[in-house]
Order: C-alpha cells, then structure tokens, then sequence
C-alpha cells in the first residue's frame, strides 16, 4: 500500500508530505484547511439525527477531561498537525453502538456504548487516542487521494468522466473510507503513545483490544479492516516499554497527589489557622 503510495509520490512530489509523529510518506491531494472543511460537513451530516448527550452529563464530562489531556498530549507530539486542528469531542447517545470517531480536521464523537464498554478512563483515553491519531496522520484524505486518483485514472481512460465529486468526497473523506490496516496499526501505535503521555496507563490497550475481540464488538473499521488480533497485540507489546516509560514521566511531571495543605515545616505549629489554609490552592 504505501510502496504504491510512494511510487505514485514521484510524479506528484507536491501531493508528498510526511506523517508527523511518524516520519512515514503520505500521497496526499488535499490540503490540510480543505480536509478540515471536508471534515467538518461530514461532521455535521453525520450529526444531524444523533442524539447528542448534553455537556451538563456527567458522561459528556467524563468524555472532555480525557479530551482535553488527549489534546494537549498531542499537540505536545504532534504540534503542528494537532495545532492546526479543531479539537472537538461529541458524545452521542447510543448505548447499542460501541464506537467512536473523529474526522479530519479534529471533531469526534464517542457513543455512550463505548463509554460502557470501556472498563477505565485510561482505557477509553486509548480508544480517544487511536481516534485522534488518525485524524493527525491524516489517514482519511490518504485514503481518499488514492481513491480520487485510481477513479480520475479510470475515467481518463474510459472517457467516462468519473472524476469524484466533492459530496461524493465528504462522505469517503469523512467516515465512510475505511482505514487500512496500515493506517490501523499507525494509529494503534500513536494513540497509544499519545494516550501515555496525557497520563493514562497504556498496558490496558492490551486487555481492551481482547475484549473487544471477545466480545465480538467494536467499531466497525477496527472489525472490518484490522490487523489479526496476534498482530495487533505483538506490534502494541513491542511498543509498550516506551509507552510505559513516557506514561511514568508524565506521572511525575503531574502532581501525583495536592500540595498539602499543611504549612510549610519551618512554621511553628498552629492547628487551628494552618488547617483552615484555603483549599484552592491546592489544585
Ligand atoms: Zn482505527
């Protein structure tokens, strides 16, 4: 896949750019501020008959604070992609659909069946960042330039004009283009990396891919083109001592626990005024 990828690269070196995070080739026709708009009608299309849980509930709450350390992590790794993203995270009630998404260009949506099916934050914080990772790497215009080549080749041959139009484009570029398997284990591996270094504990991936093997569920791209579960779990075990080592420095660069609140230990000790020491100050 990116043999052809990069073969295709010689005659278009403009089309050429490189995965940031990983350093990999890309063919790619679109630029970054159209897939965003791409992305975002297919966000809102996709939206249009959901059921949106409200960001007062607890769940949607739940679904931000992951968000947001996924965000910040990857524009830590990944800044001038993650940078130039749209960092939103919809939660879509539907208990039934143990899924999770998120478009080019930033927007997501994660389904209340996967917010059940997920046993921890840690474990939902790998599924966020697999998700994330493929909108940095920009998996789904790779996918669609390929596509809109292989057609506009056909159609220049055939003179049936099969050029893709730009609806037609939306839907592929948005959800419907499934990830290759490649494009799978690229964004196993950077979401795991990106899960660890917003603080969440990247070993869980392992149990949380068997389940859901198991359990026979699962979003549909993980069921429809991934790698052989062996695989996957081989190629996230390899990974796991680098995982580990950035989750356990971002462990201490995170307070592990409040400031004390106590005074500080050259003061003389007072109970009373020191235990009323206010307690914003310890956030
Ligand atoms: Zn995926």
């Amino acid at each position: 896949m990116y043999r052809a990828a990069l073969l295709l690269c010689l005659p278009l070196l403009a089309a050429c750019t490189t995965v940031e995070g990983t350093g990999r080739s890309q063919f790619n026709v679109y630029s970054v501020d159209d897939e965003a708009q791409l992305g975002q009608e297919a966000y809102t299309e996709e939206l249009k008959n959901a059921k949106i849980v409200p960001a007062t509930d607890p769940r949607a709450q739940r679904v931000q604070k992951i968000g947001k350390r996924i965000e910040q992590s990857a524009k830590q790794r990944c800044p001038n992609m993650a940078n130039r993203m749209t960092w939103t995270w919809t939660v879509v009630d539907d208990p039934k659909t143990v899924n999770a998404w998120m478009v080019p260009g930033g927007r997501a949506a994660v389904y209340t069946g996967m917010i059940d099916f997920a046993k921890s934050d840690d474990e939902l914080a790998v599924v966020m960042g697999h998700e994330a990772s493929h909108a940095i790497a920009r998996h789904g215009t790779e996918r669609a330039s390929l596509f809109n080549l292989g057609t506009n080749v056909v159609g220049a041959v055939t003179g049936s004009g099969a050029a893709q139009s730009g609806a037609q484009a939306i839907v592929e570029v948005g959800l419907n283009l499934p990830h290759s398997r490649d494009q799978e284990i690229e964004a196993d591996e950077m979401g795991l990396l990106i899960a660890a270094q917003a603080g969440y504990d990247p070993r869980t991936a392992i149990d949380l891919w068997k389940r859901m093997q198991a359990n026979g569920g699962g979003p549909p791209e993980w069921l429809s083109t991934h790698p052989s579960e062996g695989t996957r779990i081989e190629r996230l075990q390899k990974l796991m001592p680098q995982a580990t080592a950035i989750y356990q420095r971002a462990q201490q660069n995170t307070p592990a626990a409040p400031t004390p609140l106590n005074a500080p230990p050259a003061a003389a000790p007072a109970p009373g005024p020191t235990s009323a020491a206010p307690r914003s100050q310890s956030r």
